[in-house]
């Protein structure tokens, strides 16, 4: 008969008990089973065996998984709760009792509501009614210790289905400290002019102060989160992991980066950073201090560009002013040798000192007015100037040296004549500068075309030539002082010192006009435009011009020098007395004050930098002297200018031109 499953494991069942019933007992008895079942109740009890071990094998993983959960509640710094639905404790991790400071015996006599601050237990019958309603709760609770000291716990709550509670605690006291230190420092570096944010380890923004959103644009909010380095798109000066290496060994770094801003700006900053590890030392975070020194980069490159240009510029006013000296050491040497040179050639060479002396004086004068009017201490000269008149002067200056050169110089006059205030002298040089310019950058057999019109309530002079040209890319720096252009195959060995531009320029400015340069580019000639009101600004230090009338006839006057350097005063006396004065000089001024009375002077021609009394003091004595008061004092000073209030009436730079002082001499008697 086939074995039915169900009868046979019913008999199985019997036979099993009555075996484990005789094995229970212990006797061992196996005569009450009749032999016959003995084969099957091996069988059967084999099964069994094999049954039990698979039985112990799964206790023995169950347990080995409890092992392993406990172990892992175990390490970690949680602690873990668990208490039944009355809400007393039945377990907890060890986390869970050092946090409370008891152990886990005493822990499982206390309840929920003896762990907690005294205050809290007010939360707590809420708190058990959302457990039970099946929420997860998640909320702070101010915990009390065994010993009663109060801690801030971070809980996570849930209740299982047999109704016991679990509750998961974090102690957050010290990530409350450090919310509160950060909070405190945030306070602070919001007062920071530096821009400074803070990263966590993956570069996140974490912290972005007031500076920083007024620096880069963006505000906090926009900028928590954001990788820094991308957001600013920083350009490092070193690899960053050599920045990172750097930073991790020594705790700071420095250096200069490049941030582009949300505008767009790109800016250099210098930064600083430093690393702050948290208080488990597992963590870190950088913080970055930035202050942006855009504008000291900008003025640093200028003061260097302008250094570099200073330097070129002594090199070359060297060499410029060696040209002349040359020539006239050799002069001198013609005038001076035996035998005395015939006549002919004795008047060349006194023309070759005369040109030379004359070129060296205005590169020194180009010097010296530059260096005024960049301290302010030009004094324009306003009168009423015909335009007409001033565009003839200058051609008639240039004349004889297009001439030479086989230029052809062409002028257009306004169709109507044009008025207007200006300094007469300064018009001079403006003009002048640029016609002269037009026939030193031009060739042989060019073209230079000067023109003036008036424009609506503005003057228009126009200097045009066909000459070299000017790259693009110096239109701009020509008018810088010492920034020459490029170099040019032709400039008639005149000296090029890079000033008349920035003169020019200068002076159209004190007149409030403007000067504007247009070039096709090297080789297609340039067209320089100034621009000048019909009225100029009125100038605080604006003095009357001397009259203009025709000179009176020269009358011989008395003229005294005071002059402590010998060759100026014995030169400037040659020269005076050859004009038909009466000229006496003394090298300092307290002789001179004795030695004046009788000599009934006209004028005083006064050296500013005398020794022991100076000029100013000699002056003013002279003004307060009977025998000396009607006196017309003069200064003549190679540097310092004129002082305000001072007691003279005029003032001559050195050298002297020898011409305007006595055409100055004769206007005034
Ligand atoms: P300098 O002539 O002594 O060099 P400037 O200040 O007068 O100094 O001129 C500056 C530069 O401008 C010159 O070196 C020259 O390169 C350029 N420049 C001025 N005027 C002209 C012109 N008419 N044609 C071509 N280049 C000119």
């Amino acid at each position: 008969m086939a074995n039915h499953p169900n009868d046979h494991s019913k008999s199985l069942d019997g036979l099993r008990a009555r075996a484990e019933a005789a094995w229970q007992t212990g006797r061992r008895d196996l005569t009450a089973i009749p032999p016959e079942q003995l084969p099957r109740l091996v069988q059967d009890l084999e099964v069994r065996q094999i049954e039990l071990e698979l039985e112990n094998e799964e206790l023995r993983a169950v347990r080995a998984s409890e092992d392993r959960y406990r172990g892992l509640a175990e390490q970690v710094f949680d602690g873990i709760f668990v208490a039944d639905s009355q809400g007393r404790y039945v377990d907890a991790n060890r986390a869970g009792c050092e946090m409370l400071g008891y152990t886990l015996d005493e822990l499982k006599t206390l309840t929920i509501p003896d762990v907690v601050a005294t205050d809290e237990r007010l939360r707590l019958p809420e708190q058990f009614r959302r457990l039970a309603a099946g929420e997860i709760v998640r909320n702070e609770w101010r915990f009390r210790r065994k010993d009663g000291s109060i801690f801030m716990g971070e809980l996570v709550g849930r209740q299982f289905a047999d109704g016991r509670l679990q509750g998961i605690v974090r102690d957050i006291t010290e990530r409350r400290q450090e919310e509160a230190e950060l909070a405190r420092q945030a306070a602070l570096l919001d007062l920071a002019h530096n821009a400074i944010f803070v990263r966590d380890r993956e570069g996140r923004i974490t912290y972005w102060n007031e500076s920083a959103v007024r620096c880069y644009g963006w505000s906090r909010d926009e900028a928590m989160g954001h990788i820094s380095h991308s957001l600013l798109k920083t350009r490092f000066p070193e690899p960053l992991e050599r920045i990172i290496a750097t930073l991790k060994g020594t705790g700071r770094w420095e250096g200069e980066l490049v941030h582009t801003c949300r505008d767009g700006r790109i800016i250099t900053v210098d930064s600083r950073w430093a690393i702050q590890h948290d208080a488990k030392g597992e963590g870190f975070r950088i913080l970055e201090v930035n202050n942006d020194i855009t504008e000291r980069k900008r003025l640093e490159r200028e003061r260097q560009e302008e250094g570099r240009r200073k330097d070129e510029f002594l090199a070359v006013l060297g060499h410029e002013l060696r040209n002349p000296l040359a020539a006239i050491y050799t002069a001198i040497h013609v005038l001076s040798g035996a035998p005395p040179p015939p006549s002919a050639l004795r008047a060349k060479m006194e023309a070759v000192i005369s040109r030379q002396t004359a070129m060296m004086r205005r590169l020194v004068d180009d010097l010296l007015e530059l260096e005024r009017i960049t301290r302010g201490h030009i004094e324009l000269k306003l009168d009423r100037q015909d335009l007409a008149e001033c565009l003839q002067r200058a051609v008639a200056a240039m004349q004889q040296t297009v001439a030479s050169r086989g230029q052809e110089l062409l002028l257009r006059l306004p169709s109507e004549s044009v008025h207007f205030m200006a300094d007469g002298a300064r018009l001079d040089q403006i003009i002048g500068n640029l016609l002269a310019n037009a026939s030193k950058y031009t060739g042989p057999g060019g073209r230079i075309e000067l023109s003036g019109t008036k424009e609506g309530a503005d003057v228009i002079v126009c200097c045009k030539d066909n000459g070299q040209g000017i790259a693009p890319e110096d239109q701009q720096t020509i008018f810088v002082p010492f920034a020459r252009g490029r170099r040019h195959d032709e400039s008639y060995g005149e000296a090029s010192l890079g000033l008349g531009l920035p003169l020019t320029k200068q002076l159209t400015e004190l007149h409030g006009g403007t000067i504007a340069v247009e070039s096709g580019g090297v080789g297609l000639g340039s067209e320089f435009t100034v621009r000048l009101p019909l009225q100029a600004p009125p100038s605080d230090q604006q003095v009357e011009l001397a009259s203009k009338h025709a000179p009176s006839p020269r009358r011989a006057q008395s003229v005294v020098i005071v002059e402590d350097n010998p060759t100026v005063a014995e030169t400037l006396m040659i020269a005076l007395e050859r004009a038909g004065h009466s000229v006496h000089s003394f090298a300092d001024g307290s002789s001179a004050l004795a030695g004046m009375s009788g000599l009934n002077p006209d004028a005083v021609l006064i050296d500013i930098g005398l020794p022991g009394m100076d000029g100013y003091e000699v002056a003013t004595k002279l003004k307060h002297q009977d025998s000396t008061k009607h006196a017309i004092c003069i200064a003549v000073s190679g540097f310092k200018r004129r002082r305000e209030g001072d007691d003279f009436d005029q003032y001559f730079s050195k050298p002297v031109d020898v011409g305007a002082l006595l055409d100055f001499l004769d206007q005034r008697t």
